[in-house]
């Protein structure tokens, strides 16, 4: 909480006013409560069903009921209002209601917004122990919604061709199809080159039907091991002073290229690709070898030199382009997002790590009218009294304290011990003005559903383990509070007091008024209450292990979860493994409707019917609370409702279908333990200020506007990243450069107030060549992938996926519009070096989870769950998953002495296509959610028993990995643990998959094999000719 423009009118807390209509602050369940506490006995309370709050009665509330109610938010100022104080007095008052209800009044700024603890505690443990609750009335079950196979030929459009040419996906623009992007022909099923076809299999190999080509180009697919990456695919991103290489034209059909002569006044660094369609030929005239694959995995722009030096890593801010147009033709010519994708606690890079500065002495400088912090790119005049803004030019005064001569050059002589004017990254210490009340403490507090299904997945047992591992490591010690809440069709409640020596329960089952049964103690300090958070988290599997109640009130714990952390806010874990069947928020089961998919009505499933789950986010946000949800349903639990909470309050949803803890429950805890134990931003705003002229205008990611450009963020870490786009305010720009400034207030979890702020510059340009050459094609493509999952929200995948590749088409038409005819290249297909990964992160993007196919390729709940997955990844987290690693691994495993070091050089990542499977093989898949190992049909029988031991021979999705006393073993499961630590931010689960078992091998790896040709789906040769068509039709 807290002001990130303290000079600003700023927005004092005021807890004692407007509690949200639907508390109930501690009314009169004093004497039921003690009751209940008195035999530990989890039973429902006698509660008046017209009890009205707030009652003063109860034993324990006296005079206390103010400080049970929630804080109001603090609200944030408005940047693009300049109020400009010539100092940093203390602020005016100011009208920024940005929140649309309720208004608040204004208090004191800084009191403690939780009340000191008064008196005794009103009930006294007994010490017995938490006993099970008694009477839970089996109801009937939720039907599941069923998520089977889809009636068959759903997602097989036949597709009528109206080309000469007989391959019959050579449409110019996707035909209308029942669902799916057009089937990529009717070509016959050949078998493939080390992989022997199942007649089953639901897949279809990539193929370019047998044809003459007039370059007598190779056959398409090639020896499985053999992935040699073209040397023209090195990376030629960035490097604004770095002369533009030469054209670098591949593909194996140089004749043609123009002769060298006509090459000689081409600098432009394209490359092109011979797409040779001869009419009446079906021949691609496609060599698939020589096609660009991104096999090196996310390439992070180059920092720019000269004068781009001091800008901040690019793992912190990449641009889609690092070259501003200049004008709004411009912009409309460029066709791709323009943008900026910010990942502001990515882990630093090694040596690199971000200076904290204390200006608590000077205050911090900033310029009095744009609010920009002081960086690098300011300049020093005037004998160093001023500084002129770079973002807003404004000659700022400079403060006494911070005052330096300057040196013959106009340097500042202090310039080598000021990391803020060296670096394009710092953090500075937050003086009290940024605040408006002390800083929170970390507060983790965990919602728990213990209804039935959960007991019997063994759920709960991994959570209660889980956390109580990680209660030494969760950060901010000893400042950290905790608290809990189990739910199934009533709340229960803990009480944690430090001077019990077993938690007591509490049981509310008056879900239409939900209340909190105890003024204090449900969320407690966890290094005075520690004995009472572990004995409740010895005894939680047990408490539950017979509860038959399958019911859920889950909107009825949410809200008193809110209840009990509003005043601090805080991280809320929701193990959520029931669809809300009671009181406020339950959910219907609205299901997946195959009749749905591809009609209007589409999108409908993706979008919560209920708008409590949103509100609820709302108000989760204002308070600084940030919400993740692990989901752990076999059923239809709609995840698109439930996972609002995560996605409006910057959070995560981790999804685990059927969690069954003898499978998941390595994942589970993995995940969990990252969760709890990262370093973690807390109460956070962020904002990114921009020069002159430009303007962000929308925001894509994981989180609430606080107001038009200021992101609220309860909890942060370094997994999280946001994207925004930026738009022209001006005809015509004048600087020659603009900058950039992430700013992002937060409250560290050791309590101090901190800003961290990245800056970085990039030049103007009148040209649109250069646009594209300076194109950040990782940037890029997860700027598209946001703005698609985000169109999936109103749109049928179809319209999505047509979208993304109209988007590529118009891009490179554009591009060729520039270059072809002056260099004579009609028949090639022509892109910018920068963007020679795009087609095909395309195409993986329409195949990815939340855009594949239609109701029957992806279950409802999994489809959600990703797109809420992806709407938040960084950069090379989000490549990594759309274009996942193939590695074969047997070659490796049978050198006597290879290392898992050693490993890493000869680590070569293979086409994504079943032509790189070879059936004598064994491979590994790693997409950083899950890591597959392929077992090759005739792979060696002494490897197979080297890893797997009597298990060789069983069916692999019965069989677990684990080490065995073999080097082999030891060796490919150090390999599985490299692979793991480079990727931490999720738990890749190990499965085994032998080649032919179906369908298993159909889900897990053949239709991840983006490349090929799968259920009616393009392959890459294809997806390339269709882009190539379309871009040569409309040019
Ligand atoms: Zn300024």
């Amino acid at each position: 909480m807290g002001t990130e423009n303290p000079g600003r009118p700023s927005f004092p807390a005021t807890p004692f006013a407007a509690a949200p209509p639907t508390m109930t602050p501690f009314s009169n369940s004093g004497s039921v409560v003690g009751s209940e506490a008195s035999n530990l006995r989890p039973m429902r309370p006698t509660v008046p069903p017209n009890t009205s709050p707030p009652m003063t009665a109860g034993p324990a509330g006296s005079g206390e009921s103010p400080a049970f109610r929630p804080a109001p938010p603090t609200r944030f100022n408005d940047p693009s209002l300049p109020t400009p104080p010539s100092s940093y007095g203390p602020p005016a008052a100011g009208t920024f209601n940005r929140f649309p209800t309720p208004p608040f009044g204004s208090m004191p700024p800084g009191p403690p917004a939780r009340a000191p603890v008064v008196g005794q505690p009103p009930f006294q443990p007994p010490p017995s122990q938490v006993s099970p609750p008694l009477s839970f009335r089996p109801q009937g079950q939720i039907p599941g919604v069923p998520m089977g196979s889809p009636p068959p030929g759903v997602n097989t459009p036949q597709i009528d061709s109206s080309f000469p040419a007989s391959r019959p996906n050579f449409q110019p623009s996707f035909p209308p199809t029942v669902s799916g992007y057009p089937a990529a022909g009717a070509s016959s099923q050949l078998p493939l080159p080390g992989y022997v076809k199942q007649s089953n299999a639901p897949f279809q190999a990539p193929q370019g039907p047998p044809v003459q080509s007039p370059f007598q180009s190779p056959p398409v697919g090639y020896a499985p091991s053999a992935p040699t990456p073209s040397p023209h695919f090195l990376s030629q991103q960035g490097g604004l002073a770095q002369a533009p290489p030469v054209a670098s034209p591949y593909g194996l059909h140089s004749s043609t290229m123009p002769p060298m002569g006509a090459m000689q006044g081409l600098i432009e660094d394209f490359s092109s690709l011979s797409i040779g369609s001869v009419p009446g030929s079906i021949d691609p005239g496609v060599d698939s070898k020589s096609l660009p694959r991104p096999l090196e995995g996310d390439v992070e722009p180059n920092s720019l030199p000269e004068g781009y030096s001091l800008n901040c890593n690019p793992r912190y801010l990449r641009l889609t382009t690092n070259a501003i147009p200049n004008s709004q033709s411009l912009v409309s010519r460029w066709h791709l997002p323009l943008g900026a994708v910010v990942c502001p606690l990515a882990q630093a890079p090694e040596g690199e790590e971000v200076s904290v500065l204390n200006f608590v002495s000077s205050g911090i400088i900033r310029c009095r009218r744009c609010r920009t912090y002081v960086n690098p790119f300011v300049t020093f005049t005037d004998s160093g009294r001023k500084w002129r803004c770079n973002i807003c030019a404004l000659l700022n005064d400079v403060p006494g304290d911070y005052f330096a001569h300057l040196d013959a050059t106009g340097r500042r002589v202090d310039l080598d011990q000021r990391p803020e004017l060296t670096k394009g990254s710092v953090e500075f210490v937050a003086p009290t003005e940024y605040m408006v009340r002390p800083p929170m403490p970390p507060l983790y507090f965990f919602l728990i559903d213990v209804s039935i299904s959960s007991v019997r997945s063994g759920m709960i047992e991994v959570v209660a383990k889980t956390i109580k591992s990680c209660l030494d490591d969760l950060p901010g010690f000893p400042r950290t509070q905790i608290g809990f809440i189990t739910y199934d069709s009533t709340v229960h409640f803990y009480n944690m007091k430090s001077s019990l020596t077993q938690p007591q329960m509490m049981v509310v089952s008056d879900l239409d008024d939900i209340f909190i049964p105890l003024p204090d103690d449900l969320l407690v300090n966890l290094s005075e209450s520690r004995t009472v958070v572990e004995a409740f988290l010895d005894s939680l599997p047990t408490m539950f292990q017979d509860n038959l109640n399958m019911e859920s009130a889950f909107g009825p714990a949410l809200k008193a979860a809110f209840m009990v952390m509003s005043q601090l806010g805080g991280k809320l874990l929701i193990f959520q493994n029931t669809m809300p069947s009671l009181g406020v928020g339950r959910l219907k089961l609205r299901g997946d409707d195959p009749r749905a998919y591809g009609t209007d009505k589409e999108y409908s499933l993706r979008v919560p019917e209920d708008p409590f789950y949103k509100q609820m986010a709302a108000d989760f946000t204002k308070f600084q609370i940030g919400v993740n949800v692990y989901a752990f349903s076999d059923k239809y639990s709609d995840l698109a409702s439930i996972g609002t909470l995560a996605k409006y309050t910057g959070g995560q949803l981790y999804y685990y279908p059927s969690f069954q803890a003898a499978n998941h429950s390595e994942k589970l805890s993995h995940e969990l333990t990252r969760d709890l134990t990262r370093e973690t931003a807390w109460e956070a705003v962020m904002r990114i200020r921009c020069g002159k002229g430009i303007r962000f205008t929308s925001y894509h990611g994981n989180f609430m506007l606080r107001s038009t450009d200021l992101v609220a963020l309860p909890a942060v870490d370094c997994d999280k990243a946001y994207a925004m786009q930026l738009s022209l305010e001006e005809t015509l720009l004048t600087n020659q450069t603009v900058y950039f400034q992430v700013a992002l207030l937060y409250t560290a979890s050791c309590g101090e107030r901190r800003i961290r702020v990245h800056t970085a510059a990039a030049p103007v340009v009148s040209d649109l060549g250069e646009m594209y050459r300076q194109a950040d094609t990782g940037a890029i493509v997860s700027m598209l992938s946001r703005l698609a999952i985000e169109k999936t929200m109103s749109s049928k995948l179809e319209d999505v996926r047509s979208n993304v590749h109209l988007r590529i088409v118009k891009a490179l038409r554009e591009y060729r519009n520039l270059y072809a005819v002056q260099h004579r290249l009609g028949g090639r297909l022509i892109y910018p070096e920068s963007l020679k990964f795009l087609p095909l992160y395309g195409l993986a993007l329409c195949k990815s989870t939340p855009l594949r196919g239609g109701y029957s390729d992806v279950p409802l709940d999994e489809r959600c769950a990703a797109g809420f997955t992806m709407m938040a990844l960084p950069v090379k987290n989000l490549l990594k998953l759309l274009y996942p690693s193939l590695v074969q691994l047997d070659d490796y495993l049978l050198k006597p002495s290879a290392s898992a070091d050693e490993f890493r050089k000869v680590m070569k990542r293979l086409p994504l296509t079943a032509d790189s499977l070879d059936s004598r093989g064994l491979y590994v898949y790693d997409d950083g959610l899950q890591i597959v190992l392929w077992f090759g049909r005739m792979l060696s029988p002494d490897i197979a028993m080297n890893l797997l031991g009597p298990d060789a021979a069983a069916e692999l999705s019965r069989v677990t990995l684990v080490e065995r006393e073999t080097e082999m073993s030891r060796r490919l499961m150090g390999l599985l643990k490299k692979l793991r630590e480079s990727d931490p931010s999720y738990h890749q689960l190990c499965n085994l998959v032998r080649q032919g078992e179906q369908p298993r091998e159909g889900f897990m790896v053949l239709t991840k094999l983006v490349e090929d040709q799968t259920g009616g789906t393009n392959g890459y040769v294809d997806w390339l000719i269709q882009l190539h068509r379309q871009v040569q039709q409309n040019a």
